[in-house]
């Protein structure tokens, strides 16, 4: 059995501790030390990434051993009604895949937009748009990752993100677990009864997903996991790994004081050990993506070993 791709959003506060702190082009080297697997690398506010910097990434990464994904930008948003505002996506987006492409990274993530009051609207529109983007300026070696939603006002209910991977060439399903725990929990539709507070629950996800994605487009699937707050519109904020809930934020239902944020990234590794799905994970948990990351490592090892 393959032992999962475990691996973190961007550079954790640890990671400048460190002596390679002055260099992120060092982020592989230091995630080899730690014992991860996986770096991926965040335009979420643009494509800033100079292309020989991704090229040196690349070069960093495959000496190390490390995998290397992207999340595309926030402000991508192939949902618009709007001309103006698919004409800049396209070319953010663009530029953001071709420094994937540099950087030897086969997988670019994107949130897919607001649903601006329209779901059916919204989904049509970024199945067209995204279909034309793929089909003209996606660079060989790289696919799109539309990303489940953690917020109702935005299009990505596990079913839409489907809907998109089945329609469009390329497009694969990002699944996150913290944004379905939010939408599950707050007074969004439901796609299935899993809240992904309890093994079983992703357990459940995993055999869905084999009865609904082809086997060899299986080890494609992506994952991110954060223990995450929600309300009655869903997600809220991202939550540290470990952190627990205050006072100030319990609810006396939902969220009781002392116990911690959910979902756990340990229960979804301990899944993985069950199931052997051959799962990539990014730990996005808040200002410590990397302890979420190798608690999942550990709790991986423990069951199954
Ligand atoms: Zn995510």
């Amino acid at each position: 059995m393959a032992s999962p791709t475990l691996g973190v959003a961007g550079f954790p506060p640890s990671f400048f501790e460190t002596k390679y702190r002055r260099d992120r082009l060092n982020g592989p080297e230091w995630l080899d030390e730690i014992g991860l697997d996986l770096l991926e690398l965040q335009m979420t506010y643009g494509p800033r990434t100079k292309p020989e910097t991704a090229e040196k990434y690349r070069e960093r990464a495959e000496r190390f051993g490390i995998t290397l994904t992207v999340h595309g930008s926030y402000y991508t948003v192939f949902t618009s009604p709007k001309q103006d505002v698919i004409d800049r996506s396209l070319k953010r987006f663009e530029t953001t895949c071709s420094l994937a492409a540099k950087a030897g990274a086969s997988r670019v993530v994107l949130h897919p937009g607001s649903a601006f009051g329209d779901r059916e609207g919204a989904l049509a529109r970024f199945i067209e748009n995204i279909d034309r983007f793929i089909r003209s300026a996606l660079p060989d070696g790289v696919d799109v990752y539309p990303e489940t939603a953690g917020k109702l006002a935005q299009l990505g209910s596990l079913a839409e993100i489907l809907a998109i991977c089945r329609e469009v060439e390329r497009c694969r399903p990002c699944v996150d677990f913290g944004h379905l725990h939010a939408r599950q929990l707050s007074e969004l539709d439901t796609d299935n009864g899993w809240t992904f507070t309890t093994v079983e629950d992703y357990l459940g996800a995993f055999e869905w997903l084999e009865r609904h994605v082809e086997p060899e487009d299986r080890p494609l699937v992506h994952f991110h996991v954060t223990p995450i707050q929600y309300g009655p519109k869903g997600e809220i904020s991202h939550r540290r790994y470990g952190e627990r809930i205050s006072a100030e934020d319990a609810d006396g239902d939902r969220f009781v004081e002392g116990e911690p944020w959910l979902p756990e990234a340990t229960q979804l590794a301990e899944a993985v050990a069950k199931n052997g799905y051959p799962a990539w994970v990014v730990c996005e948990a808040g200002n410590t993506q990397d302890k979420g990351a190798l608690a999942m490592k550990q709790a991986y090892l423990a069951a199954s070993g």
